[in-house]
């Protein structure tokens, strides 16, 4: 099985990760069994954040409430690993233990964030594919703007006064009138 994320709640996560540097970022995520639709970021109350977390319950319910009134439902949580691989601790994994959610690790110990996804119950660890969602991707861009469209139209403008020049210069010289006798 595979779960989607739209690039922009990548973003939103991987950002919210570096924002927190050296403590660990944390925060719910809610969609569907088949996709990742929004992060909620939450504040870590953890006593050591920078190798645990712990989300502030006031937050986390503030959350719930948002995602249930966006008529989304939650399916796990994300932290972050600031020096270490995306792969789940004993802490995270005892943490997680029964609750069956998704459990989205990004990691910022090499240049790039690195996130990965991991479903963790009882007794297993399971990696679950991530697949970037393309209905946003970033390498498409935003349409042309104003000013790259000025340019392209004076572009155009240019050119086609270049092709009248080099026609009118090309014309034979005019027949000459001889003036009446
Ligand atoms: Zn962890």
């Amino acid at each position: 099985m595979a779960v989607r994320i739209p690039y922009l709640v990548a973003r939103q996560i991987s950002d919210h990760a570096a924002s927190r540097q050296p403590s660990e970022a944390c925060g719910l995520l809610a969609g569907t069994d088949e996709q990742i639709l929004a992060a909620y970021p939450l504040t870590n109350i953890a006593r050591a954040p920078q190798t645990r977390f712990e989300f502030d319950p006031n937050e986390q319910l503030q959350a719930l409430k948002a995602i249930d009134e966006a008529q989304l439902e939650w399916i796990g949580a994300y932290h972050s690993h600031p020096h270490s691989a995306p792969i789940p601790s004993r802490a995270d994994i005892e943490a997680c233990a029964d609750s069956g959610l998704l459990q989205l690790i990004v990691s910022l110990s090499r240049s790039k964030p690195q996130l990965k996804l991991w479903r963790i119950d009882r007794d297993s660890v399971a990696p679950i594919e991530l697949i970037y969602a393309s209905d946003n991707p970033p390498e498409s861009g935003p349409a042309l703007s104003l000013s790259q469209q000025a340019a392209v139209i004076i572009v155009a403008i240019a050119a086609v006064l270049i092709l009248l020049i080099i026609s009118f210069t090309l014309l034979p010289p005019a027949p000459q009138i001889l003036p009446a006798p």
